[in-house]
């Protein structure tokens, strides 16, 4: 019945020409992940007992996700989807509303109290995950859903639990630390798009953007000479490149604040909406912190 079912799923999607791999381990559950850093949390729980398989490849942009033949395989075959939510993965959420109950989905988002997130203009922000206390508070929603579909795992699940835990209250020592070294009027974060609201509350920063939450849009949330006339009002020098966007509005940016005679240096590159070269998402928060400190201190 369910592969039934799967082929009319598939015919409700466009054809892309690829070939269908299904996957993995008999013995495993298969947990398909939407995000790099959804990933690393689910396989820092699951441990040798899962696992996993990514919907949105390290480097691409979740904001622009439309799911593929292959994907709804790969949904279909799985045991688990966990994906954040919040309009952070394109069409995802789409996808699945179509698929129906045929595998179990778990959005991240929808357990985090109404009161942590961020709302802009009444859309919400689905960045949460650079705030490492509220990605904490993630950890053990993954581990229950892991418990209920493996009973018989359930120690490991919540021993793997445990280290995660520490391991973020750890990581946000080191970023408060960081943040301290960083002249509090410098405390200003300029980034291509709206992914580090969460960051900015946690850790004391004003955060802004050229564009908002998403990059997927052509509707800018403020415009580069709005922007600019903000940047020289409060003495900005240092704007910050996205890894998975291109680099063109931000030179843009330091472009117009030259013509008209201030001077902005490009910070770095943070890791927005990916692991990139960093592989977990300890050291990605680590690479951002770093990089943020390098360029506003005088470290
Ligand atoms: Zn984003």
């Amino acid at each position: 019945m369910k592969k039934i079912y799967l082929v009319f799923i598939i015919l409700l999607f466009v054809f892309t020409g690829c070939q269908v791999k299904t996957i993995k381990d008999k013995d495993k559950s298969v947990i398909m992940c939407s995000t790099e850093v959804i990933d690393d949390l689910v396989r820092a729980v699951g441990g040798d007992f899962i696992e996993t398989s990514l919907a949105i490849k390290s480097g691409n942009d979740p904001h622009s996700f439309s799911a593929t033949e292959r994907d709804i395989i790969r949904i279909t075959d799985s045991s688990l989807i966990v994906y954040n939510g919040g309009g952070l993965e394109g069409r995802l959420e789409w996808a699945l509303s179509k698929i129906g109950n045929i595998t179990p989905a778990v959005s991240i988002i929808k357990n985090i109290p109404e009161d942590k997130l961020i709302y802009k203009d009444k859309v919400l922000n689905p960045h949460i995950w650079h705030d490492a206390m509220l990605w904490k508070s993630v950890v053990t929603f993954i581990a229950d859903n892991l418990v209920k579909m493996n009973e018989e795992n359930k120690q490991v699940y919540y021993q793997n639990e445990e280290i995660v835990l520490y391991t973020l209250t750890s990581l946000d020592k080191y970023i408060k630390e960081q943040v301290a070294l960083i002249p509090k009027e410098k405390r200003v974060l300029v980034t291509e798009h709206d992914a580090f609201a969460y960051f900015g509350k946690a850790y004391g920063f004003e955060t802004l953007s050229i564009q908002g939450i998403s990059t997927y849009s052509e509707v800018y949330s403020i415009d580069i000479n709005e922007l600019a006339d903000i940047l020289i009002e409060k003495n900005v020098d240092t704007i910050f490149l996205e890894a998975t966007v291109p680099a063109r509005n931000i030179k843009l940016l330091q472009s117009t604040l030259k013509a008209r005679g201030h001077f902005v240096k490009i910070g770095g590159t943070l890791y927005a909406d990916t692991l990139g070269h960093n592989n977990t998402y300890d050291k990605m928060m680590r690479h951002n912190i770093d990089t943020i400190v390098r360029a506003l201190s005088n470290k």
